[in-house]
């Protein structure tokens, strides 16, 4: 008797498509998987923007195909032979044991044309392939697709508020990408059959570990076994992969002759050193700084389905802010902003910041992300551009000093603020922040604050980590200062 063809769903046939190890460990050890809280919030963003589709596609009389592994294939069917004339959510087909959910049927004159909506803001080439798997199972069920489409979101729309978000997805006709990938599909699915029923296919780490989609195994696969684990070496994946591939799991064992780029050499060379490099220039620097000085972040949300008015896509919206203010004597003041009313904080947190930051004194940030975000403010309310391009002339980047005159082997190739604090101050540690930081980000967190479904406990819960988090930045930047003009080096 012939062996059962196992079942698979598109998404499997991509992890296939992406690495055929990924498929294998997803179906026989999940409990391998690391997810993350950025792969998490890719999943809770897809979902908003297929609840988007709902409403820009739905009609008074269109359905959704609820989910339920033992009737959906059936009640498709049942509505397609029933002479459904509306739109069909979710409708879902399986041939040769793949099972697929078609986010957008919509009845036309000889059939059926399909949507499929993505989160992200351009077609890629994975997402033909997406289209093709679908194509293949629907036609070859026995649906007659006059067309299939893939909608994203534009990225230029500009919500005007009150629920309306027409504009917000834009088609492509991939009709004739999907079906010339039919045989792509067959071939795919006879590989992620094996990847299923056989052994663990032996795929060594790389590139495909994070495109087009960061895998839940990487903690598996990529050596975690040594005290400076590869990974850390940064720079290409590719490269990182050739040494696993040829045994090498920790920095230290890496030929340096191997090794072309700079950044590189330095990590290696002080890993293999075993002690931090701290170079002189970043306390000169520091020292000449005067005072007050201010230590400024904000955190920023950038949902794909815009919550305010005259807001954009992805765009970051800062919703809350953190200040440390030191006086020449080393007094520290704190100031902050978070308004989880649900209401658009933006002017009123810049209101605030522009009163709290004061006509003079250098503003510290990390990163030139908190530039870009007052930048966005400019653009938001221009009639506070005046005081906002101040702030802006007194920012005063600590990373490129950072980077450039301190590495300690414990920060594993990043200068990130959670690498670096950690190596100054052992106390210090964003690891040990529950919540948001280590559970979750601060945007999601600030999301599920303002939902009006979140009870009073969790709001309040939330609101005291969304604060301490933000506090813990700027708290780690004053450090990271002070470390730096205390210390000289011998
Ligand atoms: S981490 Fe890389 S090698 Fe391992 S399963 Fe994922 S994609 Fe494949």
């Amino acid at each position: 008797m012939a062996a059962r063809k196992p079942y698979l769903s598109k998404s499997r046939l991509i992890s296939a498509w992406q690495c055929p190890k990924k498929l294998h460990l997803e179906k026989h050890h999940s409990e391998l998987a690391v997810i993350t809280p950025q792969m998490e919030s890719l999943f809770a963003g897809g979902h908003q923007v297929g609840d988007v589709a709902q409403q820009f596609y739905g009609t008074a009389d269109s359905v959704e195909v609820a989910f339920d592994f033992k009737t959906m294939v059936a009640e498709t069917k049942q509505l397609i032979d029933g002479g459904a004339d509306f739109p069909i959510f979710e409708a879902t087909f399986r041939h040769e044991n793949v099972l697929i959910r078609a986010d957008v049927l919509i009845p036309e004159p000889g059939g059926w044309k399909v949507v499929e909506v993505k989160a992200s803001t351009s077609v890629k080439d994975y997402h033909k392939l997406d289209c093709a798997i679908q194509l293949w199972v629907m036609r070859e069920s026995g649906l007659p697709v006059t067309s299939i489409s893939l909608a994203h979101i534009n990225n230029q729309f500009v919500y005007p508020g009150n629920g309306d978000y027409d504009g917000l997805l834009v088609e492509h006709d991939l009709t004739e990408e999907a079906t010339g990938l039919k045989q792509a599909v067959v071939d795919l699915l006879v590989d992620a059959r094996e990847a299923v029923t056989g052994p663990m296919p032996d795929r060594n780490v790389g590139t495909h570990c994070n495109k087009p989609y960061d895998c839940q195994f990487q903690s598996y696969c990529w050596p975690q076994d040594t005290k400076y684990p590869i990974a850390g070496l940064g720079g290409s994946k590719a490269k990182l992969g050739e040494y696993v591939a040829l045994g090498v799991h920790d920095i230290l064992d890496v030929d340096e002759n191997s090794i072309t780029s700079a950044t590189q050499q330095r990590i290696y060379r002080v890993t293999c050193k075993g002690e931090p490099e701290i170079l002189d220039g970043a306390r000169q620097q520091l020292l000449a700084l005067p005072y007050p000085r201010y230590y400024l972040d904000f955190e920023t949300i950038g949902p794909g389905v815009p919550i305010w008015p005259g807001t954009r896509p992805y765009a970051a919206i800062p919703v809350q802010w953190s200040c440390h203010i030191e006086e020449e004597g080393g007094e520290l003041r704190h100031e902050e902003f978070l308004d989880l009313s649900g209401e658009p904080p933006m002017r009123a947190l810049a209101e605030k910041m522009i009163a709290s930051l004061g006509d003079s004194g250098p503003v510290l940030m990390y990163t030139n992300y908190e530039q870009k975000v007052i930048e966005g403010l400019i653009e938001m309310f221009p009639d506070l551009a005046s005081p906002l391009e101040k702030i802006i002339n007194r920012l005063w980047d600590l990373h490129p000093i950072v980077k450039e005159n301190y590495y300690h082997p414990d920060m594993l190739g990043s200068w990130s603020i959670k690498a670096v604090l950690p190596t100054i101050n052992p106390q210090m540690d964003y690891k040990k922040l529950e919540g948001i930081a280590e559970g979750m980000g601060a945007s999601d967190g600030f999301i599920e604050a303002i939902n009006p479904e979140t009870d009073m406990a969790r709001k309040q819960e939330l609101e005291e980590q969304l604060l301490r988090y933000c506090k813990f930045d700027t708290e780690a930047m004053v450090e990271i200062v002070r470390f730096y003009t205390h210390h000289k080096p011998a």
